[in-house]
C-alpha cells in the first residue's frame, strides 16, 4: 500500500467505533510535527505537508471523538549532528525547526478543536519520536516535565492514534514506541505524508510487524 491521502469521510467511516472498539475515554490523538519547516516552502518540506495539516483539521472537526489530542513538536537549539551543511537525508538534515524561528511553529492550515497537550522534543540532539519530547510546561523546571508516556498513562490511555508528519520518520518512530510500550496504536494513513515512497514502504513493513495497524 503506498500512502496517499484520501478522503476524509472515508476514514471517519473506517474510524467508526463499532469497527475500531476505540473509547474516545481511553485514546489520544498524537498530533505528530506539523511545523512550517515540514510544508510546503519549509526548510525540510514534506510534499502534501499543508494538505494533510488540512485534513487533520477536518477530520478532527468531525462530531466523533478522537479523544485526548496531543501535539509533537521537533524543537532544536543545538542537536548535533543532526544538522549538516551537507545532509544525507537520513541521519543528518538541514537546518530545521529552529527554537524561535516561524519554521517551528505549527503551520497555520492546522486548527485543533481541542488541545491537551504539547510536547517538545529534540533540543540538543535528534529525536524521531515523540516520545522522546517533554510536556511544554513553563510552570515546571524543564527536567520535571513529564515524559509522553508518563503523561498518557496518567490520563489512562490505552490506545493512540497517530497522524503528522513525515510518516516514513517521526509518524512511524512514534508509532513504534508507542506500541514497544504497550499501547493499542492505529496510524491513520491518510493523514500523513511521506518524504520518499521508497522509505514510507519500509515503514509501513516495519509498523505491520510490530503490530501497528495502519488505516
Ligand atoms: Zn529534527
Amino acid at each position: 500500500m503506498i500512502l496517499r491521502p484520501g478522503p476524509v469521510a472515508e476514514l471517519t467511516e473506517l474510524l467508526s467505533l463499532s469497527e475500531m472498539t476505540v473509547d474516545p475515554q481511553r485514546t489520544a490523538t498524537l498530533v505528530v510535527d506539523v511545523q512550517n519547516d515540514f510544508c510546503e516552502s519549509g526548510a525540510l518540506a514534506v510534499e502534501g505537508g499543508r494538505e494533510t495539516a488540512r485534513r487533520i483539521t477536518e477530520c478532527l472537526a468531525a462530531p466523533r471523538s478522537f479523544g485526548l489530542v496531543v501535539t509533537t513538536q521537533d524543537w532544536h537549539i543545538d542537536p548535533g549532528s543532526h544538522f549538516s551543511e551537507t545532509p544525507d537525508f537520513r541521519d543528518s538534515w538541514p537546518p530545521h525547526c529552529v527554537v524561535g524561528t516561524p519554521g517551528a511553529q505549527l503551520c497555520p492550515e492546522l486548527s485543533l478543536p481541542r488541545l491537551d497537550a504539547a510536547f517538545k522534543k529534540g533540543e540538543f540532539e535528534a529525536a524521531y519520536s515523540g516520545f522522546e519530547g517533554r510536556l511544554d510546561d513553563p510552570r515546571q523546571r524543564p527536567e520535571d516535565r513529564p515524559r509522553l508516556n508518563t503523561w498518557l498513562l496518567d490520563h489512562g490511555v490505552d490506545t493512540v492514534l497517530i497522524c503528522g508528519l513525515a510518516f516514513d520518520y517521526c509518524v512511524t518512530q512514534t508509532a513504534l514506541d508507542a506500541r514497544r510500550l504497550g499501547f493499542e496504536t492505529v496510524v491513520l494513513g491518510p493523514l500523513t505524508a511521506a518524504i520518499s515512497e521508497e522509505t514510507a514502504r519500509t515503514a509501513e513493513a516495519e509498523l505491520a510487524d510490530a503490530g501497528v495497524r495502519i488505516l
